[in-house]
């Protein structure tokens, strides 16, 4: 997990790093014209029908972030805080029912604290957790994390992934300077190689158009925007099911249970509490229908069998009831930008490693204080006449 992790800050380091090479080298000329240059379209939304230009002028922004998930809406709380006007478009603003992000590392849950979210794991029922169990062959072994040298308070903490999100949102969407609106982002408005906004639909399906020096991509796992910003092979050699129990404990209080199955691992940490999840690797290869009663089948009959006995009667019953199995692919995909003056990508959407590192939302947060770090002293040109509204993309 750790090398996973290190290897995602690198990524973004890098690309950081050859952003700031890129548009040194092809910016410093236009940096110094740009004070003379007209904006053609003001930093604004346009209300046209078509997506496509002119139209009435609607606000001003200074960035655009696309996907209020976890990085999008920690990305904007931390901008607003540094009194950058902010545009996050989401699309869609209600609390969202996944298996994926809802265990957050004590390394996370420091970064959360470091932006002034860590009080959005309060109130949603999370839980304290302290490390696994980690069984093989009816052998156990306990992991607990490194946390000797942090105060008692610093822990992992697991939840349901929307009531956490909700929360980050509300945050975001509580300072004046954010703006968080429901809609989908269709396109990227690029103009000359440069990213100079975004097309979206709002929630009434119209199609609308939204400038900024600066865009920050953050639409997840499926984005569709990554393949213009971004090297875009992905691997999935595994798929995480998920479904939840109830009726039962975990054998350790506070410790997640980690059984090194063959053929692959099986997941349990409590979720609320009175919930526990269970993820169960399934091989890409010949994955079982959920639809025809396959999977459920080979819950039953293969992965059953190796579950602690403690847990057997709710795992079958879990499997039973209905609509409750969920899958998510595991994808790994390497951060390999192609670099764009005026549009950053980060999240899911930029790197991802496999899900059972639980190590995504501990990366994308790391991110999040990473660039806000490194846009501080630069906030300046975007927020400022002359530079505010320039006809430039955001520059280094
Ligand atoms: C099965 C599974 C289990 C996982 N478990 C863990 C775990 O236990 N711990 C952990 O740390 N990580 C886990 N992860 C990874 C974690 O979920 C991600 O790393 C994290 O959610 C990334 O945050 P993000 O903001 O990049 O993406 P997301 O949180 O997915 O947010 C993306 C947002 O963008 C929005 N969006 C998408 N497209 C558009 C569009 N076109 N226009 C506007 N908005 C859009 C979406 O609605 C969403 O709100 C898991 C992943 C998987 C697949």
């Amino acid at each position: 997990m750790a090398e996973q992790y290190i290897v995602g800050v690198a990524d973004v380091i890098a690309f950081l790093l050859g952003f700031v090479f890129l548009v040194r080298s092809w910016g410093l000329s236009k940096l110094k014209r740009a004070a003379s240059m007209e904006f053609p379209k003001e930093n604004c939304v346009n209300k046209n029908g078509n997506g496509e230009g002119e139209g009435e002028a609607v606000g001003t922004t200074e960035v655009i972030i696309v996907g209020a998930g976890v990085a999008g809406a920690a990305l904007a709380y931390s901008l607003g805080k540094d009194e950058c006007r902010v545009q996050v478009i989401e699309r869609d603003l209600n609390a969202l029912n996944r298996i994926a992000g809802e265990f957050l590392m004590p390394g996370g849950y420091l970064k959360l604290i470091e932006l002034g979210l860590g009080d959005c794991v309060d109130e949603i029922d999370a839980q304290p957790i302290l490390g696994y169990t980690l069984n093989k062959d009816g052998k156990e072994a306990l992991v607990s994390f490194p946390l000797e040298k942090f105060q008692s308070h610093v822990v992992g903490k697991t939840f349901h992934n929307g009531r956490f999100v909700q929360r980050l949102r509300k945050k975001a969407a509580s300072l004046h300077n954010v703006s968080l609106e429901q809609g989908t982002v269709t396109s990227l408005l690029e103009e000359n190689g440069i990213v100079k906004g975004v097309y979206y639909k709002d929630k009434s399906g119209q199609l609308l158009t939204a400038y900024a020096p600066l865009t920050i991509v953050c639409d997840g796992c499926f984005s569709n925007l990554r393949r213009s910003l971004c090297h875009s092979k992905v691997d999935i050699p595994s798929y995480f099911v998920g479904f939840i129990l109830t009726n039962c404990k975990l054998p350790k209080e506070k410790y997640g249970v980690f059984i090194l199955a063959d053929p692959s691992p099986i997941l349990f940490y409590p979720i609320s509490s009175t919930e526990i999840r269970c993820l169960v690797d399934v091989p890409s290869q010949n994955l079982p229908s959920v639809s025809n009663g396959e999977m459920a089948h080979y819950l039953k009959t293969l992965v059953a069998p190796k579950v602690l006995p403690e847990l057997y009667n709710s795992f079958i019953s879990a499997i039973e009831k209905k609509d409750n199995i969920r899958i998510m692919p595991n994808k790994i995909m390497a951060g390999a930008p192609h670099l764009t003056p005026g549009a950053f990508l980060i999240g899911d959407a930029f790197n991802m490693r496999h899900a059972i590192t639980g190590g995504g939302m501990t990366v994308a947060l790391s991110d999040v204080v990473i660039l806000r770090d490194l846009l501080r002293p630069c906030m300046i040109y975007l927020m400022h006449p002359p530079f505010a509204n320039i006809s430039n993309p955001f520059i280094l």
